[in-house]
């Protein structure tokens, strides 16, 4: 790993004083509630702080909201939709979606600043995640007039099949995406016709409450309620809540069991993107360099705080030293830092609990007889001392039903498994609970194609990892998840199918 304090640009004063300029700049004013298009105070009138997990300050206090809050955001929310939201057209909606991707591009600075000072990934990522941000808003204005109903003719009958908003839907999101996630559920909410109550991350409220700041004049009052809060208190509320149609939710697969069970009282219609503990299959054919370069992507972007970060690799014996050696390379090579430095390859996690999660792992796994190949320290480096930072991880030698190897890390974690019997190989890629995404390497078409046939997941990459594109339906097989998002299904999730048939006697 590259230390990063002998430059002054990643000195601890330099990294100090560059956060607390850049959270004057763009920290804003309304960090409250946004309910029925009025900043609030929770009813409690209590507040937590979110930090900056790079120096460990705080960066404004929210919030905490709880079931009243949620109440009110959701009697807001309805009385929004019978008044106003449910009358539109598909065009007046899409007319609002296309203004709110305008607002994210001419701030995407701003917002991928603000992003990098709540969650920790780098500047560069953050930019990444504000097109995905305009781009969903797009895509959804566009599908939403391809959703037209059917009609269906028969004898003596006349029918026909219309899609209607559920009326007030529950989002909840997690920390790793803050924004993008954000718009994965609104956009095609939204576009629906539907009115939501969002919950953020209690980690990283910040950027969706400036998103609501910016198009407070695009989005009609009560359209789009956001209750910060922790997820026991507002997101459990929100969940179980009789006024709420459809939940939708990304974040752990332990919290997303609880949110189905909460759901159930109601029968509520649930979406649910949890977690993953994705296999990479390099096939003896694979160019060892541009396999590095796809493993360390698929492993380290976001600091590995991804739901499809590939963190299992299975590795032909064929090219696995070569494969290895290089890996060791990048890890090691890593600029581990201030996420606001350009310079920077991998900031912080997204605080001390997810950092204290992580080494968990790694001691275990050091019980477990791993070998560490690379990290598996905390970086060594005062000026990080603070922030949340753990080093890019290479493990190998643990028994693939080890803990560290089933269970989801969510750190920049890579476990290695050499093969050279293809079955055996994926029957162990199977052998997890989850589900989310997979991804082979090769330049022969055939393993590809065979590989990603037998990887049981919802999504595959081959000689790629991460990207994704609207029209590609994403979301997990297994314990990963229920239904899709990114697509053109996605607009399904949000409404409800009715059939009207007329009678022609
Ligand atoms: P992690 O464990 O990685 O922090 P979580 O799945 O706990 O991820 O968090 C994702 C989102 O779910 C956050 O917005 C969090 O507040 C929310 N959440 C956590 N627990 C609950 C719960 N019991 N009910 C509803 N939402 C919850």
């Amino acid at each position: 790993m590259a230390s990063s304090s002998d430059s002054d640009s990643q000195s601890k004063e330099t990294i100090l004083s560059r956060h607390r300029t850049a959270a004057e700049e763009v920290v804003s004013d309304h960090t409250q509630l946004y309910i029925g298009g009025e900043w609030q105070d929770a009813a409690s009138g209590e507040t937590f702080d979110t930090l900056d997990p790079t120096t460990g300050e705080v960066l404004a206090s929210v919030p905490r909201g709880r079931a009243e809050d949620v109440d009110r955001a959701i009697e807001a929310a309805w009385d929004t939709y019978e008044r106003e939201w449910s009358e539109t057209t598909t065009s007046e909606r899409q007319a609002v979606l296309l203004e709110i991707a305008d607002r994210v591009e001419a701030h995407s600075e701003e917002l991928a600043k603000l992003e990098t000072l709540d969650n920790g990934k780098t500047l560069m990522e953050a930019r990444i995640d504000m097109n995905t941000t305009a781009e969903q808003f797009r895509y959804f204005a566009g599908v939403v007039e391809s959703d037209r109903g059917q009609t269906e003719d028969g004898d003596g009958y006349h029918g026909k099949v219309i899609h209607e908003p559920y009326g007030v839907v529950g989002q909840i999101i997690p920390w790793n995406f803050p924004l993008a996630m954000a718009s994965w559920k609104l956009a095609p909410a939204l576009a629906a016709g539907n009115c939501s109550v969002i919950k953020p991350a209690e980690q990283t409220p910040l950027s969706l409450l400036r998103l609501m700041e910016l198009v407070d004049d695009v989005v009609p009052d009560g359209v789009v309620n956001v209750v910060t809060g922790y997820g026991e208190e507002a997101g459990a509320p929100l969940s179980k809540h009789e006024g709420v149609r459809k939940i939708a939710f990304t974040g752990s697969t332990v919290v997303g069991k609880q949110i189905m069970r909460n759901a159930a009282d109601n029968v509520t219609d649930v979406t649910l993107e949890l977690g993953g503990k994705s296999p990479i299959v390099v096939h003896e054919d694979a160019d060892p360099q541009a396999a590095v370069e796809t493993i360390a992507f698929a492993i380290f972007a976001n600091t590995g705080e991804c739901c499809e970060a590939g963190s299992r690799l299975f590795v032909h014996e064929d090219v696995a030293d070569d494969v290895l050696e290089g890996l060791i390379g990048a890890a090691e090579g890593m600029t581990v830092g201030d996420p606001l430095d350009e310079a920077t390859d991998l900031g912080p996690k997204v605080s001390h609990e997810q950092v204290e999660r992580t080494t968990n792992y790694l001691e275990s796994a050091r019980e477990g007889g791993a070998e560490f190949l690379a990290g598996g320290e905390p970086p060594e480096d005062e000026a990080l001392e603070d922030g949340c930072f753990v080093a890019p991880t290479l493990v190998e030698g643990l028994d693939h039903e080890h803990e560290a190897v089933q269970e989801e890390i969510f750190g920049p974690v890579l476990e290695v498994f050499r093969w050279e019997d293809y079955d055996e190989m994926m029957t162990l890629a199977n052998d997890v609970d989850y589900g989310l995404a997979g991804g082979v390497i090769t330049n022969d078409i055939e393993k590809a194609d065979r590989t990603a046939h037998d990887i049981e997941a919802g999504y595959i990459w081959v000689n790629t990892w991460h990207e994704m594109s609207p029209g590609l339906p994403y979301g997990g097989y297994k314990q990963s998840g229920i239904g899709r998002e990114l697509s053109v299904d996605t607009l399904d999730h949000y409404t409800q199918t009715k059939s009207i048939k007329y009678g022609l006697h």
